[in-house]
Order: C-alpha cells, then sequence, then structure tokens
C-alpha cells in the first residue's frame, strides 16, 4: 500500500494516540521525510520487511511514527531509546543504510511567527507543522546502526532459563556472568524490586 494522504494519516495518528495534536503532525512528518530520504514508499506493502525505526522519546510525536512507518514493537521493528530528543533514526535493512532525523529547536518559534493571529499554541504548531518545509521542521544526517541480528525482525535463537530465577529467556538476551547464564534481572539490571 503506498503512501497516504496526510489527511488520512492525521486521522489514523488520532486513533492510534487518542487524539490530534501538535507532536502527532510533527512524527508523523518526521516519519515521512525518514522514508523519503531512504526513498521508500511503500513501508506497509512491499517495503514491510526493510524498516527499522529508532525513537529517542516517549511523548506525542511517538505514537504517530509507527502510524507511517508500520514499525511496531511487537514486530521488533521499533526500537525504543530514552534520549530525551524529538527524534528518531530510520533504517533501510535492505539498502544498508539510515537516516536520524532531529526536529529543530526553532520550530516553535517559527510556528509563533507564521501564525500570531492563532492564540491556541497547539493550533498554532498543528498549522504551521503541517506546511512548513522538511528542512526548516528537521535536521537530517546518514548514519550507520551497528546492532546484532538479534536486534533485527526475524530472528530467532534457543530459549534459555536463567540459573537465578528459573524464567525463560529468548532471543540472546541472557547475560553470562560468573561461568552461569543469567537474566538481565538477575545480572544487576533490575528494574524492580520484589516486595
Ligand atoms: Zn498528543
Ligand atoms: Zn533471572
Amino acid at each position: 500500500m503506498p503512501l497516504r494522504t496526510f489527511d488520512e494519516y492525521e486521522k489514523l495518528a488520532e486513533q492510534a494516540h487518542g487524539h490530534i495534536c501538535a507532536g502527532q503532525i510533527l512524527g508523523l512528518r518526521m516519519a515521512l521525510y525518514g522514508l523519503k530520504l531512504l526513498e521508500l514508499d511503500d513501508p506497509l506493502g512491499k517495503h514491510r520487511k526493510r524498516l527499522v525505526t529508532f525513537i529517542e522519546i516517549d511523548r506525542c510525536a511517538t505514537d504517530a511514527i509507527p502510524v507511517v512507518t508500520g514499525c511496531r514493537l511487537g514486530k521488533r521493528a521499533l526500537k525504543f531509546r530514552d534520549f530525551g530528543k524529538v527524534a528518531a533514526t530510520f533504517c533501510d535493512l535492505e539498502a544498508d543504510r539510515a537516516v536520524r532525523v532531529v526536529a529543530l529547536e526553532g520550530s516553535k518559534q517559527r510556528a509563533r511567527e507564521m501564525y500570531p493571529q492563532i492564540a491556541d499554541r497547539n493550533q498554532q504548531q498543528m498549522r504551521a507543522y503541517r506546511e512548513m518545509a522538511d528542512t526548516d521542521l528537521f535536521s537530517a544526517q546518514w548514519v550507520r546502526v551497528t546492532l546484532g541480528p538479534e536486534e533485527f525482525p526475524g530472528y530467532k535463537a534457543a530459549r534459555v532459563v536463567c540459573a537465578e530465577c528459573g524464567e525463560g529467556i529468548n532471543f540472546k538476551r541472557e547475560v553470562h556472568s560468573g561461568g552461569r547464564l543469567l537474566c538481565k534481572a538477575c545480572a544487576g539490571e533490575r528494574y524492580y524490586t520484589p516486595l
């Protein structure tokens, strides 16, 4: 399925995110720019298995990006790296190239200058972000993403059991520690404390 119209993407983003907002517009534009730079125009169809997206923030824009790219967490095609930046890297696995797109700092100011008559900031930014040129909204940089095959879609590996807690671990996420196979939690990366 080739790329949709921007209006159609807005409707899909609104459904996925629960409301439409400036962050959605920015996320849609960011993903469309990434695909344009990669010259991929059928992310949900014939280019479906080529794309992996890294997202660097967990805000509104984050939800809009998979609406365009089709990259989902459950397909291992969406990666979250919490850097607190409105940025994403779009990887074309087949062409072996990747582009990182970053929202420019000045875009809110630019929206104020473009539409001073719109008092509501969200409305003002939505309007401006729909219309601004890609290069006024974003900077882009070609990058290399070096990750093991276990990070990419389609990877399979034997399931192992943690020597400490006994829980099963998939896809080579185990850690070798002191001659034992441990899950990341038992190896010290636990984000929770058992009560
Ligand atoms: Zn939002
Ligand atoms: Zn464990």
